[in-house]
């Protein structure tokens, strides 16, 4: 099956193309659509057999909850019951935006889509695109990302059509995504909000919005929220993250040239302040360490160029944990597995 691929810009959007979009959702079908983090396949959520399709083309563990994805017109209430106060001022705050906040469901969202949890995680987009498909879709779109379970999530029409472009229905086209990472997601104790998921808003901007704020014991390196698998987002490439700190340049290279003296294919990705200290290594640069945004939303892009050229292994110097490095750094350590900071001699 070839997928229809619908070109749209975001800037001038034709409703008669999103048109025929929605009515793919309204029929049960999976239509890949750009959002702000990353590209998203989306189903009708209050249609088990169309949110079953999702898990089956992602080849994705039925244990994996899924996003449920709204638009502005709807009745948020429909879908969620006892909303804390601190969950509506972060949504007031954040939404349209990129922001899944975790709430107890309604009966109206299937157990498929919360993988059997009392729970749902909820999102607004500020995409045009998104908002415009949900819009006129009339319905909750469930949405992971457009790609294979556990590989880099899709920043480009491309990476969806490489990944899924046999067994969907739809990709409405809208370009590269801007944000390039997921969106955070925040759960709530009471009033107390956790982090569960580093994303596109940074912890820094919830501490300023609400006061109890704790990341997830675990949030950056480990397995902590219900259908969070330890090793995601990965490339085929094998990931090694090299800490910051005295001498991360001489653990680079120790690194390096232990691979080199194996015969591994292998390539350093770095901030471009750092290139030149890898003079005669391939490296692929991710950006300034001055401009996370940039740095972000090339992450995945660069992990699928590695494995389009063939390496063996990518040795990720990580770079400082503030603003969107966290949620960098979440990614690429997630990318290299559990326990992959205690195994910097590749074997
Ligand atoms: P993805 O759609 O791949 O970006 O990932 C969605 C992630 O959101 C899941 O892997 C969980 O970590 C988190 N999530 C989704 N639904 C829930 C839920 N009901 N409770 C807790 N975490 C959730
Ligand atoms: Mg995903």
């Amino acid at each position: 099956m070839r997928p229809l691929i619908i070109r749209v810009d975001p800037l001038d959007i034709d409703q008669q193309d999103i048109k025929e979009a929605a009515a793919a959702i309204r029929s049960g079908g999976l239509v890949a659509f750009p959002t702000e983090t990353v590209y998203g396949l989306g189903a009708n959520a209050l249609d088990p057999e169309a949110v079953a399709g999702i898990f089956r083309v992602k080849k994705r563990p039925l244990d994996d909850p899924l996003i449920v994805h709204v638009s502005e017109d709807m009745d948020i209430g429909r879908f969620v019951s006892e909303v804390p106060e601190n969950a509506r001022r972060l949504m007031d705050k954040f939404w349209p935006g990129p922001l899944t906040v975790v709430i107890r469901k309604t009966e109206l969202i299937p157990d498929i889509v919360t993988a059997g949890l009392e729970n749902v995680a909820l999102r607004m987009p500020s995409n045009p695109i998104a908002r415009a498909l949900i819009k006129l879709a009339g319905t909750p779109l469930a949405a992971p990302s457009a790609n294979m379970f556990s590989k880099p999530s899709p920043t480009s029409p491309s990476h969806v059509i490489s990944d899924l472009g046999d067994s969907i229905d739809v990709i409405v086209d809208g370009g590269d995504t801007d944000i390039g990472l997921e969106s955070t997601v925040v759960g709530f104790d009471g009033e107390k909000v956790l982090i569960l998921r580093p994303g596109g808003i940074t912890v820094e901007l919830i501490k300023n919005a609400v006061d109890s704020v704790s990341v997830c014991h675990g949030g950056l390196k480990a397995q902590e929220s219900p259908g969070k698998y330890p090793r995601h987002y990965s490339p085929d490439a094998r990931v090694v993250p090299i800490e910051m700190g005295t001498g991360q340049e001489i653990r680079t290279k120790h690194v390096a040239d232990t691979l080199r003296n194996k015969g591994t294919r292998f390539g350093i990705m770095c901030v471009s302040e750092r290139a030149s200290l890898y003079k005669g290594y391939d490296v692929k640069v991710l950006g300034s360490e001055k401009d996370p945004e940039g740095c972000a939303s090339r992450l995945y892009g660069v992990f699928r160029e590695f494995d389009a050229e063939n390496y063996e292994v990518i040795i990720a110097e990580a770079i400082p944990e503030h603003g969107l490095g966290l949620a960098i750094m979440n990614r690429i350590y997630k990318a290299a597995g559990p326990h992959s900071e205690a195994t910097p001699d590749p074997a």
